[in-house]
């Protein structure tokens, strides 16, 4: 591995005067279980590395009627052991525990996961689908990023240079809602998803029709993709197989996979019907049971 500065500020103000220091030369490190992963094979060659594990807005963990604030050094096994995080933010749980295995998910973080900005992410389609946003913070202050938007390129955000991510924030479900997140893997664990879909959905207080729906996907494009056509054209429909299929043929139409060493472009997009169905089953079951 190349020679790099590791500095770990113990405050927001620290962190930002390195990465400005930096100019562009710096990462800012979470779990570090893809980051350290990239720098051993000469991915990523940061010139200093500024560990976020000491600085507390990134270690915040709250929980308010508004909604769950994940620090983006939170790990996902500290966010998912959280007995009402588990409760609430099931979908959420169903992502982190599929990143890696239990020893990944103890470093890992979900903003970690964001920040790297792989297609196949397993917590964004589910930050999506739930309405998450990314609060940054750089030099000129505190911005809001709906996560859908966060991620604009293989391995590349919306952050500047000169920003970090603080924190997820994930709005409290609302009554009679549901959210699940499935994957396809080749294999049962430990490996990269072939497609994943993410997807909320709210019923009526009669659990007969959807009053909405959010349907995001996982490595079907060169960014996790928001469906967000395939979730809207559920307003307003009964909760039957019909509406499903419907609103999975849509997510399969703007999936844009390739073909690579782990899937062809037909399996990614017969996978992606198939997931947005097992998905909404799935969430439908959540909103029944809320
Ligand atoms: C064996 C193994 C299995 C894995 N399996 C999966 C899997 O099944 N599913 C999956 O989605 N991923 C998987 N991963 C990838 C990785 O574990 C996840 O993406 C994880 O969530 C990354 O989190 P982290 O905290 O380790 O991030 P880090 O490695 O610390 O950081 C990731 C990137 O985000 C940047 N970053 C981190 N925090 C911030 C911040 N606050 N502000 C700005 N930038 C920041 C870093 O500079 C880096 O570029 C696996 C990795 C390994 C090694």
């Amino acid at each position: 591995m190349h020679s790099f500065d590791y500095a770990a500020p113990t405050s927001l103000g620290e962190a930002l005067t390195l990465l400005a220091g930096a100019r562009g030369n710096a990462r800012v490190l979470a779990g570090g279980t893809d980051l350290i992963v990239n720098m051993r094979v000469g991915r990523r060659k940061p010139g200093l590395v500024v560990d976020g594990k000491r600085i507390p807005e990134l270690n915040e963990l709250s929980l308010t009627a508004d909604g769950l604030t994940l620090g983006a050094a939170v790990s996902c096994r500290r966010a998912y052991e959280h007995a009402e995080v588990a409760k609430r933010y099931p979908a959420l749980v169903d992502s982190m525990s599929l990143i890696g295995s239990v020893h990944i998910q103890g470093r890992a973080t979900v903003g970690g996961n964001l920040c790297n900005a792989a297609p196949s992410g397993d917590a964004i389609p589910t930050l999506i689908a739930l309405g998450a946003v990314a609060r940054v913070l750089g030099p000129n202050g505190t911005r809001e990023v709906p996560v859908e938007e966060f991620c604009v390129a293989p391995g590349k955000t919306c952050l500047a240079d000169d920003e970090l991510l603080v924190s997820v924030f994930i709005p409290a479900p609302t009554a009679n809602s549901g959210a699940h997140y499935l994957r396809f893997i080749p294999r049962n664990e430990m490996d990269i998803a072939i497609a994943g879909a993410g997807v909320s959905v709210v019923l009526d207080a009669a659990k007969q029709n959807f009053v909405s729906a959010r349907i995001a996907l996982a490595s079907v494009g060169p960014t996790p993709i928001f469906a967000r056509e395939a979730g809207a054209l559920l307003a307003g429909k009964p909760v039957n197989e019909d509406n499903i299929q419907l609103a999975a043929d849509s997510a399969q139409t703007v999936a844009k996979p390739i073909t690579d060493m782990r899937g062809t472009i037909e399996q990614r997009k017969h996978l992606v019907k198939v997931l947005t169905a097992r998905a909404l089953r799935g969430a439908i079951e959540r909103a029944k049971g809320a």
